[in-house]
């Protein structure tokens, strides 16, 4: 399969059934798995050989559709999380521990700006955020000797800012650890960040990949191509052998194709436990099996609404890296010249009591705290999400009081346009 193109991996990617075999990938519906002997099953536990046990660490619906976003992103091995958060937390606590620190890029996602700057912190890991625009004489402050990996967003939400792959890449591996990247709001079908020098690549599979607002998901991607040992003393976890695993050393055994998500599952998932049920991955697979038709749609229609919104007299700006004159119009280009997303971002001349009667107007457009779904969604932050932050707080989070996020859905952009343009008419 691997030969094949982005299309046909998002259709039969990761899972070619034999003769007589469901067409579809099978829904493994249970827990656990027979074994005719004990010793059988002590192979597993000892990761002597491959094989399911318990649904906890591995299933096998799970893991083809896992393949399959392995073989979309260009990586080596990738696996399932229950949701986006939890492959970003995993995806750093694989490499980063107690007494260790993490640069990462300020407009990141709020969830895991939460999860890096509060709930990490208390775990004993540092985080530094720096602009995502920030030249490379600032980057390079921002790492210490204990650093261990970088971290950001390919395309940022809500900020829409794009990064600069290649020169967080080139900083991450001037100082031995590997570049991280969120591609949810890109995705592999207009970036692959691992063709700009991205080492690990983690989803939120609940926006565009399941695409349809219907199950919560995660997933983390590795390259492959970071090598543990060149800097084995960063990363002893990787390196040295895991006492909880009888002695085996992950980058040794699995290959440095196979040690980062080996131990990822045998340590992380085993002990915390955020395994995305099998059901919700067979959701996520008919998400991926239409989303390269789909992506081009979303950008389509986000462009559209982007221009009109620009070209109207009562909206004050519009953030869209895919618009021509956009801040991120440049590099957006040169890293996602096929379209970048759906979510289109923009403020009102008359401000928040302004973009709070827009909302109230719009009929196909619904209120939710959701993004990247078929059906077209929009937002008030500074009515919903960020609703206890006082105007200057929001301007710090980079969100002014009028500021609305649409995320255009799959239906006709004339429609969206002219349910907009109503919703406007009402808008002082
Ligand atoms: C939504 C989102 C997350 C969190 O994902 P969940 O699936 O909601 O846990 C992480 N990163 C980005 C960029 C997101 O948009």
């Amino acid at each position: 399969m691997s030969d094949y193109r982005i299309e046909t991996q998002c259709v039969q990617g990761g899972y070619t059934p034999g003769n007589g075999e469901p067409r579809q990938i099978p829904i493994i519906q249970s827990t656990t798995f027979k074994y005719a002997t004990s010793e059988d099953m002590g192979k597993l536990f000892d990761l002597e050989a491959s094989g399911y046990f318990y649904t906890r660490l591995q299933n096998p619906t799970n893991d083809a559709v896992a393949a399959k976003i392995a073989a979309l992103e260009g990586g080596s091995a990738a696996m399932l999380t229950s949701s986006g958060q939890a492959a970003n937390f995993y995806a750093i606590f694989n490499i980063a521990n107690c007494g260790d620190h993490v640069v990462a890029s300020s407009t990141i996602y709020g969830g895991t700006y939460n999860l890096f700057h509060v709930t990490m912190r208390k775990m004993g890991i540092e985080f530094t955020f720096v602009e995502p625009d920030c030249t490379e004489e600032e980057l390079e402050a921002a790492f210490r000797p204990n650093t261990k990996a970088v971290f950001g967003e390919t395309i940022a939400n809500p900020a829409l800012t794009v990064l600069d792959i290649e020169k967080f890449a080139k900083a991450a591996h001037a100082h031995g650890v590997p570049l991280v990247i969120d591609n949810t709001f890109a995705t592999p079908v207009n970036c692959r960040p691992m063709e700009w020098g991205c080492d690990i690549v983690t989803h939120s599979t609940t926006k565009y990949m399941d695409g349809h607002g219907a199950a919560v998901g995660g997933a983390i991607v590795d390259s492959g191509k970071f090598d543990w040992f060149a800097h084995a003393d960063k990363f002893p976890g990787l390196t040295t052998p895991d006492d909880s695993y009888h002695g085996i050393t992950y980058a040794e055994k699995f290959g440095l194709g196979g040690a980062f998500i080996t131990k990822c599952t045998a340590q992380l998932m085993r002990d915390f436990g955020s395994i995305q049920s099998p059901q919700n991955a067979f959701y996520l697979n008919l998400g991926l099996e239409s989303l390269h038709v789909r992506m081009p749609r979303h950008c389509e229609n986000g462009l559209a609404v982007a221009r009109y919104l620009k070209g109207h007299p009562k909206i004050s700006f519009v953030t869209y890296p895919g618009l021509e004159g956009d801040k991120y119009y440049d590099i957006a280009q040169k890293y996602m010249p096929n379209g970048t997303c759906g979510v289109v971002s923009f403020g009102f001349k008359g401000g928040r009591s302004a973009a709070e009667t827009f909302m109230k107007h719009l009929k196909l457009a619904a209120i939710e705290t959701h993004v990247a779904d078929a059906r077209t969604c929009c937002l008030h932050p500074a009515s919903a999400t960020h609703r206890q932050m006082n105007d200057e707080e929001l301007a710090a989070a980079g969100i002014t009081p009028d500021l609305v996020r649409l995320s255009c859905g799959l239906e006709n952009k004339e429609d969206l346009i002219e349910d907009i343009a109503q919703a406007l008419e009402e808008a002082d």
